[in-house]
């Protein structure tokens, strides 16, 4: 837990979200400016400012999101079979405005390449 971080008291329930999964390290919800019909945040329940703060440590983690929550985040909204976007924006030429590291899934439209 971070002082001061939306995400961590999002995750601490500390603040309302409309969540979409939860397990013992990670949880998913809804983004409150979505980008699409279907746009969530899974997110580590630990505080880890962004992907260039991961450790050895994460691995497993990390693999979890990308390899187990997301892909059955995204049968369960549907947009698994059509094709999502999957998006960490990192530091301030990437776009990041959270400090806290995230995974948007996007879909439920077309994308465009490349992002602006
Ligand atoms: P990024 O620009 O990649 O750091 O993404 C941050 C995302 O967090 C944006 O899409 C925001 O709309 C979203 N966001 C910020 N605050 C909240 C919140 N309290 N609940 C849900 N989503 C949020
Ligand atoms: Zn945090």
């Amino acid at each position: 837990m971070s002082d001061n971080c939306i995400f961590c008291k999002i995750a601490n329930k500390e603040i309302p979200s409309q969540f979409v999964y939860e397990d013992d390290t990670v949880v998913a919800f809804k983004d409150l400016d979505p980008q699409g019909p279907v746009h969530v945040l899974v997110i580590p329940k630990k505080h880890i400012a962004s992907l260039m703060d991961t450790t050895a440590e994460d691995k497993a983690l990390l693999a979890h999101i990308t390899c187990d929550v997301i892909p059955q985040l995204a049968k369960e909204l549907n947009v698994a079979e059509k094709g999502f976007r999957t998006v960490v924006n990192t530091g301030e030429e990437g776009g990041q405005t959270v400090q806290h590291l995230h995974f948007h899934i996007i879909g439920g439209r077309s994308m465009q390449w490349p992002p602006g």
